[in-house]
């Protein structure tokens, strides 16, 4: 066991940027975490407690305000110790709570695939995940620490969070402009990755360390002579180049180790922009500048904020580069957006405050973007974060797919594919069944349920937010709407030829294109569109097919009408053209007829309807159907009870409906007295049949006094 640090040395090191009302927040949020955490130990057997504790260091280091630190004591309590987030809010308020839950979601993703594009993405989930940016500065800090102690992990896990720490957390750290912690991080990552390799080149650099002290002595000296001569403040340091970024620019620009370690780098920090630039001329009249080496990122800052002054000079004959900046400045570069976010004593709500200047920084480097030279990749992954309108979800196998946010489970599955969006008829999101309507969240997990033979439902149309899913969904209903448009003009035409004694196929293609011609339509199939919209009568075109398209005009639909009272066969099933009057609400087994509506197809009446037409021309339009013998579907039929009211009565009727196989889509109480109520129920049957047997059980309780199926 190492000595451990303790809280009070954390306390110590907060003094000297917090109150002591704050500090005793942050120590109790350590008892709490202390005390959750008791019993569980690190590999390394230190006390877990440890872990929480140096996470808040870090980020004590960065000055960041008590809610993190609070946040960083508690990160592992929800995810370790079982304890809700409530009781957390309870004890620390929603704030930390909230903090506290955004890391535990974070440390719940799977990174499941490597690969590049993979990882871009990830990146951009773990930022838009977190509302709170400072949920992902405790995430990096606890990542920082965990990469710090991952010697005693086994292998298998070492690799696996080391990846994780290159192609995840670095990027994000440095997209976030801290670079100090994304260098640590790479450093880390890449020792536990190749082992050897960083040994190798470690061990190479103290030994050139050792060859070039005296030149790099030399230089610094004559550096720091040229300052004082010239009356500039300004402090030098040396920049040590770190291991991962020797083996990439070995591994992927081809450098000899020579080539790169023989650049002699220094950094030159004073007080001011103008000492930067004054600096940066006695420099230059110290060692020769090489041309197209200088950068001026004081006047063109980079996209994620950094400022300095870059040149690169050629003197004792070696190159030498230099970066001048302020204070400030070398601030925000090693801390990106803690810098901003850093703890300074405003008077009160330091969250909003803090949050307003993060705001205000990105909106700075977003109006700067048309000067920025850099890609304007930070600014938009910072947006995602700061203005969350996107939203990463996974598939089953870890692919990850953005969507905006408000995205539904079948914007999903058109994303994916147009067949899987047609074809879905559910949803599993986190492995439970959820609704194909409800906005997904970042980070889940959705597997959409398809059906063979399944069609989009028109009702989609009302929640999908994506333009794929709206032109998909629209697409297949205009083609479905025509197939059957045709298929039940086909069979009113049929029928309705069938009264003037003739057959469809009996009609010559003359006879059909005099009535296509006629009627000013592009085809024949177009005509028998119309006919099953409900646009034309059946009735006109078979008579203009029989006796020619000429001459008919001032034909009336009574004159000679032929009797045609052979019925059409539905089975409720048509699809879209085809609908059930809401009014009588018929059921197989009711005398029905069709009403055809024109462009919307036919509505099935029960033929007692009272919203039929009278007179005896409406009544000659409708079109005498019959019901099909093998009907399984369901039909919603709606009945009324009167009955006395006692105890379980309720309870009673609906047994009586599930004991005749009946179900109940709807129960209400409509009207009571102490003595009487009655109930208005919605029930599915298959027919009359099924309906009776339905009515005669819930006559046979005893309570009821009278029941009738209702027609509106
Ligand atoms: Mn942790």
């Amino acid at each position: 066991m190492s000595a451990e640090p303790t809280v009070e040395g954390l306390a110590q090191e907060l003094s000297t940027y917090l109150d002591t009302n704050r500090i005793n927040q942050v120590r109790r949020a350590y008892y709490y975490a202390e005390q959750a955490h008791e019993g569980q130990m690190r590999k390394s057997g230190d006390r877990y407690i440890t872990h929480p504790l140096a996470v808040a260091r870090i980020l004590a280091e960065l000055k960041l305000d008590h809610q993190s630190l609070m946040a960083a004591m508690l990160h592992d309590v929800i995810e370790d110790t079982g304890i809700p987030k409530d009781a957390l809010a309870e004890q620390f308020g929603e704030d930390v709570a909230e903090l506290v839950d955004g890391v535990s979601k974070l440390t719940q993703i799977e990174f499941r695939s490597r690969a590049e594009a993979q990882a871009e993405n990830f990146q951009k989930m773990t930022l838009a995940m977190a509302r709170d940016i400072r949920v992902i500065l405790v995430k990096l800090a606890d990542r920082l620490h965990n990469m710090r102690t991952l010697g005693p992990m086994p292998y298998e896990k070492r690799q696996r969070i080391a990846t994780e720490t290159l192609d995840i957390y670095a990027p994000i750290a440095n997209r976030l402009g801290m670079h100090s912690i994304c260098t640590e991080l790479e450093d880390l990552g890449f020792s536990s990755l190749y082992p050897m390799r960083a040994k190798y080149i470690s061990k190479a650099v103290n030994k050139l360390r050792g060859s070039h002290r005296e030149i790099i002595e030399e230089i610094r000296g004559r550096l720091q002579e040229k300052l004082e001569e010239r009356g500039l403040p300004g402090r030098i340091l040396g920049r040590e180049k770190h291991l991962n970024s020797i083996y990439n620019k070995m591994k992927f620009k081809h450098k000899s180790f020579h080539e790169i370690m023989d650049v002699y780098a220094f950094r030159i920090i004073t007080d001011t922009e103008d000492d930067c630039y004054r600096i940066l001329g006695a420099v230059h009249s110290l060692y020769k500048p090489l041309p197209g080496r200088f950068k001026d990122y004081i006047a063109m800052p980079k996209a994620n904020g950094y400022q300095s002054l870059h040149t690169t000079l050629f003197g004792m004959h070696v190159n030498i580069e230099i970066q001048i900046r302020t204070e400030e400045m070398e601030h925000i570069a090693n801390n990106g957006i803690a810098a901003h976010w850093m703890y300074k004593n405003e008077p009160s709500n330091v969250t909003s405050v803090n949050q307003a200047r993060v705001d205000r920084w990105v909106k700075g480097l977003m109006e700067m973007r048309e000067r920025a030279d850099d890609s304007l990749e930070f600014i938009e992954h910072v947006k995602v974060d700061l203005f969350p309108d996107e939203i990463y979800v996974f598939t089953p196998k870890g692919r990850i797919m953005e969507l905006p946010s408000g995205a539904t489970p079948v914007d999903f599955a058109y994303a994916i594919h147009t067949d899987i969006g047609n074809a879905a008829v559910a949803c599993r999101i986190n492995r439970n069944l959820g609704s194909l309507s409800q906005p997904l969240q970042s980070g889940q997990t959705v597997e959409i349920i398809t059906a063979p033979g399944a069609r989009p439902n028109p009702a989609w149309l009302s929640f999908v937010v994506t333009g794929k899913a709206r032109s998909s969904i629209r697409h297949v209903l205009k083609t479905q709407k025509r197939a059957e448009s045709l298929e039940l003009g086909r069979t009113l035409l049929k029928k309705s030829l069938k009264g003037f004694g003739t057959k469809l196929a009996d009609i010559s293609d003359g006879q059909k294109q005099a009535v296509v011609n006629h009627n000013q339509v592009n085809s024949f199939d177009d005509l028998v569109s119309d006919i099953g919209l409900g646009n034309r009568m059946a009735y006109l075109v078979a008579r203009q097919l029989v006796n020619g398209a000429e001459g008919t005009e001032a034909a009336t639909v009574e004159a000679g009408r032929p009797a045609d009272r052979s019925p059409v066969t539905i089975r409720g099933t048509e699809g879209l053209l085809v609908k059930f009057a809401s009014c009588c609400k018929p059921i197989p087994g009711d005398p029905v007829v069709g009403v055809m509506d024109s462009g919307n197809g036919m509505v099935i009446h029960s033929d007692t309807c009272s919203r039929l037409p009278e007179d005896d021309e409406g009544r000659a339009r409708l079109t005498h159907l019959k019901w099909a013998k093998d009907i399984t579907d369901e039909f919603s039929v709606e009945l009324r009870v009167e009955l006395e009211r006692q105890r379980g009565v309720i309870a009673e009727l609906a047994n009586a409906v599930a004991m005749a196989d009946g179900n109940i889509e709807r129960i209400s109480v409509e009207d009571q007295n102490a003595k009487f109520g009655i109930v208005s129920l919605v029930v599915h049957v298959n027919g009359r049949r099924h309906l009776a047997r339905v009515m005669r059980r819930i006559r046979n309780i005893r309570a009821v006094t009278h029941i009738n199926r209702v027609r509106h």
